[in-house]
């Protein structure tokens, strides 16, 4: 943990920050449409992505285009209705429509395309290492095999590194609201087939499925050599945050936007440097906060949290990590040290090697 620590105490300088280089940043153009002006020339940054479901990633058009692929009649009339779609009142009315939507990914190439599909968009958003969490039980329960899910999501990220520029981790998460029993079966059968995984984690519906549910999952996959994450004080109170490290050990925190309620816990979360990776714009579609302005990440950068700025489900909450930068650069006007030191956590919370993130950090300084 002491490189968190030496990230706390020796944030980045402003001025080793360069001036925006626009013209040469990808995706720059799409946030100059959207952007007030003083955002136009923003430079987009090298980040980790931590916290990204790649079934989360499937776009509307690469639905249409694999259920046709898969001889697959969907529900819906056409583009406009599925859009429709995405307008959730909670972490429940999402799930509906996500689990609903995986229905399309039957094949090894399916599940290649749409991390395909993500790895290119990611890298034009800045991403230079991404963590890549999949739900292998969402796919099982409807008949896919893990070989299928795993090797295809797989395929795309052996490559990832020469095609787009991006280094990769993939995740195993388990579904808290399904039992520990199918957790641990679908661990064995995962390192049974020897799957690259490097770390596992736990995500779908929080609230009254509390951490300590899967405290043999977790002990397990430790004991397997596996890096540890949960989601935790998204929806579900800051007490399971301290659950996810005190009974299951986690490394990080997805989302824990919650723990601000929790004075005694930011202080811990503080003093331990402990990685939490919020998703802004997520946040605002299911209604954790009312509007991105309500948000309290400026608070948690103030209060010395190791935050970092992650797209969760993209395809569905409105934007990849570069839309999340610029929404929160629109409603924060977030300084160019707080979109540096963003960025500097997120490389620092990786689980990549001491290399990779000297690479990564060296190409944040120099711009
Ligand atoms: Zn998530």
């Amino acid at each position: 943990m002491d490189n968190y620590r030496d990230t706390a105490a020796d944030p980045l300088p402003e001025t080793e920050l360069p001036e925006a280089a626009a013209s040469e940043a990808p995706g720059t153009e799409a946030s100059e449409a959207e952007a007030p002006e003083a955002e136009a020339a923003v430079r987009i940054l090298p980040v980790a992505e931590l916290h990204l479901h790649i079934e989360g990633t499937l776009q509307p058009e690469l639905i249409f285009e694999l259920a046709e692929r898969n001889g697959i009649t969907l529900p819906y009339s056409g583009l406009d209705e599925l859009r429709g779609l995405y307008e959730f009142t909670d972490l429940q009315s999402f799930l509906d429509l996500y689990y609903a939507n995986m229905a399309v990914l039957q094949t090894e190439q399916d599940f290649a395309d749409m991390t395909r599909a993500y790895l290119a968009r990611a890298a034009a958003a800045g991403v230079r290492h991404a963590e890549i969490m999949m739900d292998p039980q969402a796919h099982l329960s409807r008949g896919v095999s893990l070989e299928t899910c795993v090797n295809g999501v797989a395929s795309a990220l052996a490559t990832s590194v020469k095609d787009f520029g991006i280094s990769t981790m993939l995740i195993a998460a388990f579904l808290r609201d399904l039992s520990e029993e199918s957790a641990l079966e679908v661990l064995d059968g995962l390192l049974a087939m020897n799957a690259p995984i490097g770390a596992i984690g736990l995500d779908s519906a929080e609230v009254g499925n509390p951490p300590s549910k899967f405290e043999r999952l977790f002990a397990k996959a430790r004991q397997a050599g596996l890096r540890l994450t949960a989601h935790a004080g998204e929806e579900g109170p800051a007490s399971y945050i301290i659950e996810a490290l005190d009974v299951l050990g986690v490394e990080r925190i997805d989302h824990g936007i919650r723990c601000m309620e929790d004075p005694d816990l930011v202080e811990r979360l503080v003093a331990d440097r402990i990685p939490l990776t919020v998703c802004p714009l997520s946040n605002v579609r299911l209604r954790v906060v009312d509007t991105l302005a309500d948000h309290p990440l400026p608070a948690m950068l103030a209060a010395g949290l190791n935050v970092s700025v992650n797209s969760d489900d993209p395809a569905y909450f409105g934007g990849y990590v570069d839309d999340n930068f610029a929404q929160l650069g629109a409603a924060f006007g977030l300084s160019e040290f707080d979109r540096a030191r963003l960025a500097a956590n997120s490389i620092h919370s990786s689980f990549a090697s001491d290399e990779r993130k000297a690479e990564l950090v060296d190409e944040l300084n120099r711009g």
